[in-house]
């Protein structure tokens, strides 16, 4: 029987019908509202699914149910999301599977978006083969989950926070609040604003001549992957910045857990991680404790997907 998952990202909003072997059979994919708050979101997410079902010739009430990995803080027995600070007027908590449910005659599970991506990974992707992984999901914000044994460690409900390891003590303001996490340098977000920054004080580059042209409102991958293309030495700088402070991150995480694989995926990892892998890696060998035996680095192979199929197992029976 067929299942359906939902990504609900800072920017899109991800739905995929996955049938009994995982195999995605539909799929398809909106902007994620900026206004209306958390109602209107959930409104954009049900269409999108129905969007994915029907692309699958299925009717939404017929899936085996509906998984959604979410950003925030997820409390899936309530069935409740808040605090989804990289979604616009979503800090009180909301019943978002039964608004969902309600739309979509079945019924719908809820997930931290990370850790469901992670475990898509684990059990599809580039981890089947491997027992521990770290996830490592670079785009908006730095978000992280970890495989134990097969198992998704989830600590007290907030493990994986990668993003937030102190890379720099005193060191860049992150969106948390916080000097020196890795996010202050690696999210999408914060190089934005940084970029901003550097072009008040007269850096040249062309990263928002591009957003301009593509009529976008934000410094998306694929503007900065343009830019790099170009030999915008400003996108090149931050993005240097980036992959520096993640070697960094990422090498502490593996000192601590020892894990076998470390997959990054995210709308920057996905496009530019290929770019890039070689350069973590040497980052990563200035900081590995054991530096004879390091993790197999490697970017995520259910791309764009991953979360939503991952959100799909959320509801196997
Ligand atoms: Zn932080």
């Amino acid at each position: 029987m067929s299942r359906g998952g939902i990504d609900l990202g800072g920017t899109k909003i991800q739905a995929a019908v996955v049938d009994g072997d995982g195999r995605v059979i539909g799929e398809a994919r909106h902007p994620t509202p900026v206004e209306g708050g958390p109602p209107a979101v959930a409104l954009q997410m049900a269409e999108t699914m129905r969007e994915a079902a029907r692309s699958a010739g299925v009717e939404p009430s017929a899936l085996e149910g509906v998984g959604v990995g979410s950003p925030g803080d997820v409390d899936a027995r309530a069935g409740t999301v808040a605090n989804a600070r990289n979604l616009t007027g979503w800090l009180d908590a909301f019943s978002l599977s039964s608004t969902l449910s309600d739309q979509l005659g079945t019924k719908v599970k809820l997930g931290n978006d990370v850790g469901v991506a992670t475990m898509a990974e684990a059990e599809l992707g580039a981890g089947r083969e491997r027992r521990s992984l770290l996830g490592v999901f670079w785009g908006t914000g730095v978000g992280g989950g970890v495989v134990l044994g097969r198992k998704l460690w989830k600590g007290r409900g907030a493990a994986g926070e990668i993003g937030h390891t102190v890379v720099r003590r005193g060191g860049a303001r992150c969106s948390c609040g916080r000097r020196g996490c890795l996010e202050a340098y690696a999210g999408r977000a914060t190089m934005e604003a940084r970029a901003r920054r550097e072009v008040k004080r007269g850096t040249h580059t062309d990263l928002f001549k591009i957003m301009e042209k593509r009529g976008r409102t934000r410094l998306t991958s694929g503007i900065w992957a343009r830019a790099l293309d170009r030999g915008d030495p400003l996108a090149a700088k931050l993005l240097d910045r980036a992959v520096a402070a993640l070697g960094t991150g990422i090498a502490s995480a593996v000192n601590l857990l020892d894990v076998e694989a470390v997959v990054l995926g995210g709308g920057l990892g996905v496009r530019l991680g290929p770019l890039y892998l070689d350069a973590i890696r040497a980052e990563m060998a200035e900081h590995l404790f054991v530096a004879g035996q390091p993790p197999d680095l490697r970017v995520v192979e259910l791309g764009d997907l991953g979360g939503a199929i991952g959100a799909s197992l959320l509801v196997r029976p």
